[in-house]
């Protein structure tokens, strides 16, 4: 399949029916890149016409999650742009016309049958085991006069398609070359209450808007021969369709907001992934074959993009890979930047004094080279954010030291209170006093002056700490320690 070459005008049209899914952002992704690729535009559009299951604070969530990845939209109903309005319920009235002029030209019709009659129906085709199911056209070429005789009539009429016999069920994608769907029944596409179905509204939103490449999700392509028909109908030029896999959990299902947490975007801020690790952790998610370039920068990928690399096979949300992401983007930044996203991920629930911010930024060198989550950085720190004598000292900890530790410690405090302060010279004074000179294993030598130091079993770099710690709060964590025992 040859790959438009005109500017591509791609969209995103998500409903606000809760938290944004990370298959929003993932479609977002590739509608960017196409459009930049093409020096085209990348349109939101917000599929809001099912009052029902809005969301409120939804649709925020939608323009906060692509912002937060960069993948801003060029248009949308935050942003304006020539093809407004973007938000589906303040274009009610652009619709109608052209459901009137389908009904006119003989290829839709209203259709009066109550729910209680569609659902008998299909019953009973299931009982009979139908092949052909669906509407049965009952209302087809009938008057609301006529309708009104017979059982199962509703005052208010749906308009539905009249799918031709000879439908064209096959279409092209520009990933998957030819598909074939199967065959529609009459599709509704407007409502009792006067509301387009999505059928009806995404073709003429798509059409309005200029988009000429409908980028989304592979649960649509049995919708798209009812999407050409409109268009044909309509007399509109068909616009590309590139029907993208579903993403799907290591055990191959789908991936759900409700079986899966990271089904919800905000889920991998609210970890403390970056921004940057997850847009390039998606653009993975799309491509097969690239181990050798995993790590891409969003301008890179634009410039190698192609609708033939897309791999059709429902990728894998493998979160290790993410986790590996994570981790290689954390220690490309510079420690100060570092911190800057370690306060701007706790800001809400930590209000550090200038002194503790200090503190932080002189800290992070120690924790970058392991840190995976921006969530962990402070619960690894917090023992350099508290007073001596509120530390907390984890039971278990103590409970675990050998019977040297008090000999260690009477050690570690003489060596502590005279050794130049700073780590490689406690290090090297501690190790020739404790390991060389009391014939210490370095296990048994540094447990006890660690779990003094910072309450814990497990900290970053011991003598790195003590330096951050200054001299006196070392000494008195090591004393208080000593104490205890
Ligand atoms: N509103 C639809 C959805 O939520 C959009 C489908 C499409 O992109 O055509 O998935």
């Amino acid at each position: 399949m040859s790959e438009p070459s005109t500017p591509a005008r791609t969209r995103v049209a998500p409903s606000p029916t809760g938290d944004p899914h990370v298959g929003t952002a993932f479609m977002a992704l590739f509608d960017l890149a196409w459009a930049r690729k093409t020096g085209g535009a990348f349109v939101l559009r917000v599929e809001d016409t099912d009052r029902k299951r809005l969301v409120e604070g939804s649709e925020q969530q939608i323009y906060d999650g692509l912002a937060w990845l960069g993948l801003q939209p060029d248009e949308g109903p935050h942003l304006g742009g020539d093809f407004g309005p973007y938000r589906q319920s303040e274009r009610l009235d652009t619709y109608r016309p052209f459901v009137d002029q389908l009904v006119a030209d003989g290829h839709a019709y209203y259709c009066w049958c109550t729910a209680e009659r569609l659902a008998g129906l299909r019953k009973e085709q299931e009982a009979q085991k139908q092949s052909v199911t669906g509407y049965d056209r009952l209302c087809l070429g009938k008057t609301r006069e006529e309708r009104a005789a017979l059982p199962g009539f509703s005052e208010k009429p749906v308009v539905r398609m009249l799918i031709p016999d000879d439908v064209e069920l096959e279409f092209a994608d520009i990933i998957r070359g030819t598909v074939k769907a199967p065959r529609p029944d009459d599709q509704v596409i407007l409502k009792t209450d006067g509301f387009p179905t999505y059928h009806m509204a995404v073709v003429v939103d798509d059409h309005l808007m200029g988009i000429n490449t409908v980028v989304r999700g592979e649960e649509w392509i049995s919708s798209t021969p009812k999407h050409i028909l409109l268009y044909d109908w309509l007399g509109w030029e068909r616009p590309a369709f590139a029907h993208m896999p579903l993403l799907r959990n290591t055990d191959k299902s789908k991936i759900s907001k409700r079986k899966n947490p990271a089904a919800r975007l905000m889920w991998f801020k609210e970890n403390g992934y970056l921004p940057e690790a997850v847009r390039n952790f998606l653009q993975l998610l799309g491509y097969a074959g690239d181990e050798e370039n995993e790590v891409k920068s969003f301008d890179d990928f634009v410039a190698d993009f192609s609708w033939g690399k897309v791999n059709t096979v429902g990728p894998i949300f493998d979160l290790k890979k993410l986790d590996w992401l994570n981790g290689y983007y954390i220690r490309s930044l510079s420690a100060d930047e570092l911190a800057d996203r370690i306060l701007e991920f706790t800001a809400d629930a930590w209000s550090p004094t200038p002194g503790q911010q200090d503190t932080l930024r002189r800290a992070v060198p120690i924790i970058q080279e392991r840190l995976v989550l921006l969530k962990d950085a402070l619960p690894q720190l917090d023992f350099l954010f508290v007073a001596d004598d509120e530390l907390t000292v984890e039971e278990a900890a103590v409970a675990g030291l050998a019977d040297t530790a008090a000999d260690v410690l009477d050690a570690a405090i003489s060596v502590t209170e005279s050794v130049p302060f700073e780590a490689d010279a406690i290090q090297a004074a501690l190790r020739e006093r404790i390991v060389e000179g009391m014939g210490i294993k370095p296990k048994f030598a540094f447990a006890p002056i660690r779990v003094a130091v910072s309450g814990r079993k497990v900290s970053p770099p011991l003598f790195e700490s003590m330096e951050l710690l200054g001299r006196e709060s070392s000494l008195a964590r090591l004393r208080a320690l000593r104490a205890s025992l």
